[in-house]
């Protein structure tokens, strides 16, 4: 979400913007995973929710075009058909080049070069903006010999998600089921969520404390531990006809920066994320936005 509101607002701004990702598609932890049987689970991010202006707007442009839609009420929204919809949206016609591992950045006086892991080069760029959570930021700034402080000061709590399929009703009606104490922090019904398909298909989080104990063992047994005690608050024995564990190491900021985002307009290197503001994915798109404003008054200044 923060690389996708930057681009879209340097875009906005007249600025041509290239945009690289890891991943083997766009959205980051507002996350879609589809199984080789067509399931779908949201195992990231369960909704958004807009406080400020910023991104209200945007919310109600997604809603008037089926891009978004409310859940749960509360002024929950989530994207549709899937979590990644609001980004994918923002970042519609604009060059995104995936499963592009960025592993270096390097200036000299043409601009920017960005070196991805196979080692190839693209650039040179007037200025980059880094919106990878704090610790891989911290990470390539690193390894490029660059100083760019504050990401170490971000700190995360990781999450373990399980995804189920089951063949019943899981044996709770509500769209979702927030608990306060114990191994499981949020349990969602995928089905609930406007624009899924039907079915019995669960996304269970487990709390921060958990997931912190149980950090570096293996998948399989997570997910077996995790049936277990989503078994307990069920109340009932679960055979999932699918079950798979999904760990997001850095998910959910504990100490944020607390300034909008980072930009040395000297370098014209500059980071955003919500590692900056808070762990939601409104302070994601808004150190996104704000991290275009800088780029965009430095290079309009550079005139
Ligand atoms: C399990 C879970 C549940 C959550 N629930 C909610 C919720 O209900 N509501 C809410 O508001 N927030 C929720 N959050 C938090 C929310 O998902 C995040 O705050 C928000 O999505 C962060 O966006 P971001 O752009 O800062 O980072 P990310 O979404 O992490 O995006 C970073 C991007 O950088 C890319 N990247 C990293 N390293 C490289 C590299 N070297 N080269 C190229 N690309 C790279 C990644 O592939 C990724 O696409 C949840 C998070 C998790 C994990």
């Amino acid at each position: 979400m923060a690389g996708a509101a930057t681009a879209r607002s340097l875009v906005e701004a007249g600025h041509a913007v290239r945009v690289f990702d890891k991943g083997r598609g766009v959205g980051g932890r507002m996350a879609t995973r589809r199984t080789e049987s067509g399931l779908r689970f949201d195992h990231g991010a369960q909704f958004l929710r807009a406080r400020g202006d910023g991104l209200r707007a945007r919310r109600d442009a997604w809603v008037a075009r089926g891009v978004a839609a409310p859940w749960g009420g509360e002024s929950r929204f989530v994207g549709v058909p899937g979590m990644t919809a609001p980004v994918r949206d923002l970042l519609d016609g604009l060059p995104v080049a995936l499963e592009t591992t960025i592993t270096r950045l390097a200036r000299d006086a043409a601009g920017w070069t960005l070196t991805d892991a196979e080692g190839t080069a693209t650039g040179p760029f007037a200025a980059v903006a880094v919106t990878f959570p704090a610790p891989q930021v911290a990470a390539l700034t690193a390894a490029s010999g660059l100083l760019l402080p504050g990401p170490e000061r971000a700190a995360y709590a990781p999450c373990w998600s399980l995804m189920l399929a089951l063949d019943a009703e899981p044996g709770f009606r509500d769209d979702r089921l927030a608990l306060a104490d114990g191994p499981i922090a949020l349990v969602s019904r995928e089905a609930s969520k406007p624009g899924r398909d039907a079915g019995h298909r669960l996304v269970a989080h487990a709390s921060p404390a958990w997931s912190r104990a149980h950090l570096e063992e293996p998948r399989a047994a997570v997910r077996d531990a995790l049936i277990a005690e989503l078994g307990k608050v069920l109340g009932r024995t679960l055979r999932p006809a699918y079950a798979a564990a999904h760990r997001w190491r850095y998910a959910m900021v504990e100490t944020a920066l607390g300034e909008a985002c980072l930009y040395d307009p000297g370098q014209r290197l500059g980071a955003a994320g919500d590692w900056c503001l808070g762990p939601r994915i409104e302070a994601a798109f808004d150190s996104g936005r704000a991290l275009a404003g800088r780029i965009v008054a430095n290079l309009k200044a550079a005139r």
